[in-house]
């Protein structure tokens, strides 16, 4: 989707790094803060999926979403 307007003010992204201590998982999304369901939802499933392991999107969206500057 081409979603070109960009707010003028508003330059922070939300960004996930999967910290697990499993050695090679690369797993880092960011997404714009419109769209902190569907990243919380995504990062979920990898967690489940390739680790094994369920976290709530609460548990998530506290302990390892970061704001960043873009
Ligand atoms: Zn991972």
């Amino acid at each position: 989707m081409a979603d070109d307007t960009l707010a003028e003010e508003q330059m922070t992204a939300l960004q996930v790094a999967c910290d697990t201590e499993v050695s090679g998982c690369l797993f880092l999304m960011r997404t714009e803060e419109s769209d902190k369901e569907r990243l919380l939802e995504i990062t979920r499933d990898h967690v489940r999926e390739q680790h094994g392991k369920d976290y709530t999107l609460e548990e998530i969206d506290e302990q390892h979403v970061n704001e960043v500057e873009v």
